[in-house]
């Protein structure tokens, strides 16, 4: 037998990035395996990773993968096999009328933190560059819009300032709405390491689950469902009563504590507890430990971001940072996880509706104006691009009328259902640009553009840590697939003709030359990577910002107390707590969570393919606790219809004191295979999302798929 051929990548799966390296045998992928080299996981891979050659074989890609372009010539008839000509073609001509007869805005583009950086940053461009609208968003706005506006608005720049030694060098660690043993794997064995070798360190953990993080905390804080502000503004109110403020830093490198500590004055202890449900004394511990600690990190995911005040949460877990000056040093400070592989990738290129590359802002003149000579067009758009959940309201209004969806699955993962549901058939044209031919989105396509995806494509990611890999190819893409930045580009020269545009934006041989112009367009901003080239990354991932000149990323930042603010000092968010957006009533007396499983990934496209990892959870379920089951004479099991105001679902029902009393959690994952629903309208739906609110932050418009006030009642037996 021939040695197999390695090649180093990177994971696609979570935030943390872990270096892969993947063997193949001419055209196929025979094992992958831990990079040992790799700076964020040091050769480990959690159950998810070490399986991936499994989900590429012959026999998962000849049943999963969309090979060739199709189209359908009528919403009710299957898909018909048709050449990229006549694909492109098509989608050009189409693309090109509702411009010319509705307008830029007319079309919108709803992409993802599953694409890779060069992939992102050749849609922005095409959207808001060459189209003229702002209408390009991302599913990552499901995921960590709240952690962007969050850290903006406080410290200045969208940049996590820690990296994942710093769990080597901290004294308390506060885990606040993550699973992190499930989402992040590795960086929680590495997290375990540090515990062990240092028992002294505090481990506190603040989720209304007692999930498996929840064992290795020192303190489990179960606080009722989106109580997170008041839980920080009262940890900050004990700190100051107990003079665990740092007064020299919040005077030197900081404004407007003065609002905050009159906000903060009425959260008292007593209130803190009777709002969250925990005790006073874990209120006051919590508090002692972040403040006295050391040096503390904090490490929070979905249940801060997922929430009509994502902002907030955000905003009053960095107060706490600033205040007792836990930030700029190594172990301490405020570290917001991603949930997929490349959603740092995406705001760093600006592939959201309300911002451009290199982290700049759509609402500022000077930034669009910098962009737009950037790219050699006359201008960016000022008009408000549509956020996600805007986008599929817009498009289910009808006034937005071509749809171009790439490598992510609405059709199950976007809140509330029922209306993306109704967008994708009002639309006039929805283009779905995918590596799996199986997942929900699929079947409302009428062009279908194969892509190719892991293990095929080449490019780069950017990590939790503000790490940047690359992504390399092991085997040749299959069928007729595409990488996605080609097809962008591909489309929108074609687009550039038929609209009559000079030929001359989208010049991209490879992606290296997208990457090239990319980091062009970081050169003095915070996350400035002039100095990083495809080479340098060959060597070994980096950490931005890495500057014309620099040899190395930067591990941390702020450790000279210099913001990127206009006077160079960080902001206190003044946080006002606010209820969930839906609160559990006498109708709907029950609080729903989503949340992913530790095998499963997303809408289970990938792994759903490799049996084994349904191992550790076979089937849906809904969690609710002994007690509340017991009360309604209900038993393991039994199923049980979930309702919400927006649809109902059918699950069997699964004791567990994970949830909390009036708690109930479905995980994220299971699509139309395994979990039937309808709408309050009757139309057919399925999966949790049938039964979760599109409501929003009003800051960072990411949906509240923590929250959603439901009934569950037994199912009448047929
Ligand atoms: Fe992949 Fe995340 Fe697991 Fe690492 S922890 S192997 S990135 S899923």
């Amino acid at each position: 037998m021939s040695t197999p051929t390695e090649t180093k990548s990177t994971c696609p799966y979570c935030g943390v990035g872990c270096g892969v390296i993947i063997e193949s045998t001419g055209a196929q992928i025979t094992g992958v395996r831990g990079d040992p080299d790799h700076p964020a996981n040091f050769g480990r891979l959690c159950t998810k990773g070490s399986t991936l050659h499994h989900t590429a074989t012959a026999a998962v890609t000849l049943q999963t993968r969309l090979l060739y372009p199709m189209q359908r010539l009528q919403r009710d008839q299957a898909p018909q096999r048709v050449s990229w000509n006549h694909a492109l073609g098509m989608a050009t001509r189409k693309f090109a009328q509702v411009i010319q007869e509705h307008g830029p805005d007319a079309v919108g583009f709803y992409i993802s933190g599953q694409l890779l950086t060069e992939d992102y940053y050749v849609f922005n461009k095409l959207a808001k560059g060459l189209i003229g609208t702002n209408n390009v968003d991302t599913n990552s706005r499901l995921c960590m819009s709240s952690a962007v506006a969050g850290y903006k608005s406080t410290l200045g720049a969208d940049a996590p300032p820690t990296c994942y030694d710093d769990v080597n060098h901290t004294q308390c660690i506060f885990i606040v709405g993550s699973n992190t043993a499930w989402a992040h794997p590795i960086l929680f064995r590495r997290i375990e390491d540090a515990k062990k070798a240092n028992p002294a360190m505090k481990i506190i953990y603040a989720d209304p689950r007692r999930t498996d993080t929840a064992e290795i905390a020192d303190l489990h804080l179960a606080i009722q469902p989106g109580t997170d502000v008041m839980l920080f503004n009262g940890m900050l109110h004990i700190m100051l009563w107990e003079g665990w403020t740092n007064a020299a830093y919040i005077a030197a490198h900081t404004n407007d504590f003065d609002a905050l500590k009159a906000t903060v004055r009425d959260c008292t202890p007593e209130l803190v507890a009777q709002i969250c449900g925990i005790s006073k004394e874990a209120l006051h511990q919590a508090a002692q430990w972040f403040a006295t600690s050391k040096a503390t990190l904090s490490l929070y995911c979905m249940g801060l971001n997922q929430s009509s005040s994502g902002t907030a949460k955000n905003g009053a877990l960095i107060n706490l940072h600033l205040a007792t000056a836990q930030i700029g040093k190594p172990g301490a400070g405020p570290f917001s996880l991603t949930g997929q592989p490349n959603a740092m990738g995406g705001r760093e290129v600006g592939g959201m509706a309300n911002l451009l590359s290199g982290h700049r802002d759509l609402a500022n003149p000077a930034h669009r104006a910098e962009v737009a000579a950037l790219w050699g067009v006359a201008d960016v758009p000022a008009t408000p691009g549509k956020t996600a959940i805007e986008m599929f309201q817009a498009a289910a209004d009808g006034e937005i009328k071509a749809l171009w969806i790439a490598c992510t699955n609405p059709a199950q993962s976007m809140p509330d259902q029922a209306t993306v549901r109704r967008a994708l058939q009002r639309a006039e044209l929805v283009i779905v640009q995918e590596a799996f031919a199986t997942t929900a989105t699929c079947a409302y396509a009428d062009l279908l553009l194969p892509a190719t995806t892991w293990g095929e494509k080449t490019g780069t990611v950017t990590n939790s840590e503000r790490r940047i890999s690359r992504v390399r190819p092991a085997v040749a893409a299959p069928g007729e697939t595409r990488h996605d930045w080609s097809i962008a580009v591909e489309f929108a020269q074609q687009l550039e003709a038929e609209l009559g545009r000079p030929a001359r934006l989208f010049d991209y041989p490879t992606p290296e030359s997208v990457w090239n112009e990319h980091r062009e367009s970081t050169r003095g901003r915070d996350l400035d990577i002039t100095g990083l080239s495809y080479a340098m990354l060959d060597v070994a991932p980096q950490q931005w910002p890495l500057r014309e000149g620099d040899a190395v990323g930067k591990a941390r930042l702020y450790e000279d107390g210099l913001f990127p603010t206009k006077d160079g000092k960080a902001q206190f968010a003044n946080t006002v707590y606010k209820p969930v957006a839906e609160p559990r009533e006498a109708r709907y007396p029950f609080s729903l969570s989503t949340g992913r499983l530790r095998d499963q990934w997303h809408g289970m496209s990938r792994t759903g393919t490799v049996g084994r990892l349904f191992g550790h959870v076979a089937e849906p379920s809904v969690q609710m606790h002994p007690q509340d089951m017991a009360r309604r004479l209900l038993k393991e099991g039994d199923l049980v219809h979930v309702t919400s105001k927006r649809g109902s679902i059918v699950v069997p029902l699964q004791a567990s004191t994970e949830v909390g009393m009036s708690q109930a959690f479905i995980a994220m994952h299971w699509g139309e295979e395994f979990l039937s629903g309808v709408s309050a309208n009757g139309e057919r739906l399925a999966g949790v999302n049938a039964l979760t609110t599109p409501t929003f932050c009003p800051t960072s418009k990411q949906p509240e798929l923590k929250h959603a006030a439901v009934k569950i009642l037994k199912a009448e037996l047929p």
